[in-house]
């Protein structure tokens, strides 16, 4: 597993020689967490200042005209150092990080974040990195920063709520859907499992998939988060289809705002709340609202 050696080591030496990098894992090292046992499955809050520039992101065309992307190459911050992926990505430590082992994975060029025709990237990354790694995608409305330029992430396993319960939610709520695909129809949060040795295998069931999920138009890929793991003989997706960008209580006013934008690693089980007020407030009944009203209605 060379590459997974090779960002580990990457991740070492730019907390000593990166100081945002340093700052960030330090202040991840100070956040609070609260467990959540929902009805169906588990979650954990974390209350993440930092992460304010991500969830509070104005991603409309406009704002995001106006800014330098951060993920294009040539503005990378001076420090900030990167390995390849298949001639075509850089692998690059996230001075925001949301798990201790936590890296951006942007293409090299700046085209929108879109995944057709790149699912077959995000495995192969998987399975280069290791069973150490899981990666994710956020579609563009859908917990991405950064709509505009195509990018997945990379974290360490162990880490999200769902990886150790995503057997018994098959066993319990799972339907043979395609060949390859399990549906699971959990009430509050649906997905879809793929499962297979073969990566055309996933790929083909995904492509599939796709056709049948609603999109806004012809043009839009359909909302969803993934999650994508290398179990060491096969690959591992979720598939979380969408039906909104951002829950109701993201836009209410006064004291019935709650800043929850998620994507996939809050749909893992990992829900980040930049705001200290929303920590201490957000209430099991809340977050499972967040979870019905974002997550696809049927799968
Ligand atoms: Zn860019």
């Amino acid at each position: 597993m060379a590459l997974g050696d090779d960002v580990l080591r990457l991740l070492d030496e730019q907390s000593r020689d990166w100081p945002m990098l340093a700052e960030g894992l330090a202040a991840l090292g100070r956040v609070r967490t609260r467990a959540m046992a929902l009805p169906h499955f588990s979650v954990r809050l974390q209350c993440n200042p930092r992460r304010i520039v991500s969830s509070g992101a104005k991603t409309d065309a406009a704002s995001i005209a106006e800014r330098r992307c951060f993920l294009c190459p040539s503005h990378l911050p001076g420090d900030q150092r990167g390995i390849e992926f298949a001639s075509r990505y850089l692998i690059l430590c996230n001075p925001f990080p949301i798990a201790p082992i936590h890296f951006t994975v942007p293409i090299m060029q700046h085209v929108d974040q879109r995944i057709a025709g790149r699912l077959s990237d995000m495995l192969e990354l998987s399975r280069g990195l290791g069973e150490r790694f899981f990666t994710l995608y956020n579609g563009p409305r859908c917990g991405a920063s950064a709509p505009d330029h195509f990018h997945f992430q990379a974290c360490g396993t162990g880490f999200l709520p769902i990886e150790s319960e995503i057997e018994f939610l098959v066993r319990r709520y799972g339907m043979e859907d395609q060949p390859a695909v399990v549906a699971v129809r959990d009430p509050h949060r649906p997905f879809y499992l793929i499962e297979s040795t073969s990566a055309a295998e996933v790929e083909r069931a995904f492509e599939l998939l796709l056709l049948r999920l609603p999109r806004r138009d012809v043009e839009s890929e359909p909302m969803m988060n993934l999650l994508c793991w290398w179990l060491g003989d096969r690959h591992r997706l979720v598939v979380f289809p969408r039906r909104s960008h951002r829950p109701a209580c993201y836009f209410a006013e006064g004291d019935a705002r709650r800043l929850l934008s998620p994507g996939s690693i809050d749909l893992g089980g990992v829900v980040v709340t930049p705001v200290e007020s929303d920590f201490d407030r957000l209430t099991e009944s809340e977050i499972v609202s967040m979870f019905t009203e974002v997550c696809g209605e049927s799968v």
